[in-house]
């Protein structure tokens, strides 16, 4: 075993010794700040300096602001939904900063050309900072055009959807490709129990659905550190993990419909709460690592393909959280699939670059030659995959194989949980074809040119193959 395997199979470069030692203050005490890690000895930074949850925190953002010492005129982001629901009385909270509103009224908003140059054209005035107030697409907005103009952003979440409230980077849709630009992080995250509680259902379960996706997330973030020499920290993924274990526990509780008894309510405002906990906590991962990787992989992958079609047909899209939910589902019985017997999977020889060039155009249409820039038109061979394949093989025998054991029982529970709280598991559910989600898998992969169970299901052969028989075998219920 070369000298460089050993290190990274060392004890501390696992997650679970790092769970072990963090104490409940380290990420509080970390924000705002950048401190050296104890784990991978780089620099981790937190600009984010506060996570405040109060009833009626809209009403009172005034207060906060001015402790945060923050001064001067601000604009306020929402949409016809999200004013209803908190954007008026933020409006009141922060009349101390000359409010202006900007309100957006797409029916299929994104995060995009159009968007970003609403809102630019809409700060003619040069306002001293941002504050926006919704879900995913309006903080994107918001934290571009706050990046762009050089002034930080206050984020005021209505729903627990999504986890990149606390990010430091942006997805944006540009050209209908969906590709992740730089941002900043919030200084300040503002929300209120009782208004994430009562949020469309729907929302609740795509943020649980993004929460599940760090599963898939974190091991094929540790299996790229072993193939491909990728910048890993155990501690960020330590973190993260815990996150996601507290939140497996909240299905009960997130599922309380708005007929229940109040103390059924109450308990899913606890719930919400610590939904949105988790999912800012892995939106600071994000900060730390300074990529998406402690949050994002395959999962991630599949449903970015998912989204970038329904902008191709002008489809209205569905929620960031329910896609990236079903692409864990789908990881997971990739994962599965890949590893039965606790094995390697044989080898199978590759696909042929032609037919993947052929392949892409196909399923990108006129997105195809960015991905095919983006790319390499085959996976490495040779002694690189080889060195590649040891590496892997030694990673699952040291923490793998049991990683993935327990998906026989984590991916039913998980269906379950996504199903109770009112989100979907499959792709037909959503709309899309067998031929969409055959086309997700096998080359969801070309959207980010990064280290997955795509890449690693296609470097054994079997990616496409697999994808075949799981977008066949997904409606009728044959895969899960
Ligand atoms: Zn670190
Ligand atoms: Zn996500």
């Amino acid at each position: 075993m070369n000298s460089s395997l050993t290190m990274k199979l060392r004890e501390e470069n696992h997650p679970e010794f790092w769970r072990k030692r963090i104490d409940k203050d380290l990420l509080s005490n970390w924000m705002g700040q950048t401190k050296t890690c104890p784990a991978c000895a780089r620099s981790h930074t937190i600009k984010t300096k506060a996570m405040i949850k109060d009833q009626d925190c809209a009403g009172k953002a005034g207060l906060y602001l001015k402790d945060m010492q923050m001064s001067g005129r601000c604009k306020v982001i929402m949409d016809i939904q999200t004013r209803a629901v908190a954007g008026d009385t933020l409006m009141e909270g922060l009349k101390d900063f000359s409010p202006e509103a900007v309100v957006f009224e797409r029916d299929d908003l994104h995060a995009d050309e159009q968007s970003l140059g609403t809102l630019l054209t809409a700060m003619s005035d040069k306002p001293d900072f941002l504050v926006s107030c919704g879900s995913g697409t309006l903080t994107d907005i918001t934290r571009y055009n706050a990046y762009m103009a050089g002034i930080p952003f206050v984020a005021y979440a209505t729903a627990a959807s999504v986890d990149g409230f606390a990010s430091g980077s942006t997805p944006l849709l540009v050209k209908g490709f969906k590709t992740t630009y730089p941002g900043i992080a919030p200084d300040l995250i503002l929300y209120d129990p009782s208004v994430l509680a009562a949020a469309p259902q729907k929302m609740i379960a795509a943020g649980f659905g993004d929460v599940l996706a760090k599963i898939i997330a974190l091991i094929d973030w540790r299996l790229a550190y072993f193939a491909e020499d990728e910048a890993y920290c155990p501690l960020i993924a330590g973190l993260v993990d815990q996150a996601v274990e507290q939140c497996l526990n909240l299905a009960d509780d997130l599922a309380v419909s708005e007929k229940a008894a109040q103390q059924e309510r109450q308990k899913k405002e606890t719930a919400c709460s610590q939904l949105m906990e988790a999912l800012s906590l892995t939106g600071l991962a994000m900060q730390m690592m300074g990529t998406s990787r402690p949050a994002s992989g395959s999962d991630h992958h599949i449903s970015h393909l998912l989204e970038m079609r329904d902008i191709q047909r002008h489809k209205k899209g569905s929620l960031h959280g329910d896609k990236v939910g079903i692409g864990t589902l789908i990881g997971m019985t990739l994962y599965m699939r890949l590893f039965e017997g606790r094995r390697l999977p044989v080898q199978k020889p590759p696909l042929p670059a032609a037919v993947w060039e052929k392949e892409v155009r196909r399923v990108y249409g006129p997105l195809a030659e960015q991905a095919i820039a983006k790319n390499d038109p085959q996976p490495p061979q040779g002694k690189v995959w080889e060195t590649q394949k040891q590496s892997i093989e030694a990673a699952m025998a040291s923490f793998g194989y049991d990683y993935v054991d327990r998906f026989s029982k984590l991916l039913p529970a998980a269906r379950d949980h996504i199903t109770a709280i009112g989100g979907p598991v499959r792709p037909d559910q959503l709309g899309y074809s067998i031929q969409d989600t055959y086309d997700a898998i096998a080359h969801g992969k070309e959207v980010r040119p990064k280290f997955t169970t795509l890449r690693l299901a296609e470097r054994f052969g079997w990616l496409y193959d697999l994808a075949e028989e799981i977008a066949d075998g997904l409606p009728a219920g044959k895969i899960y």
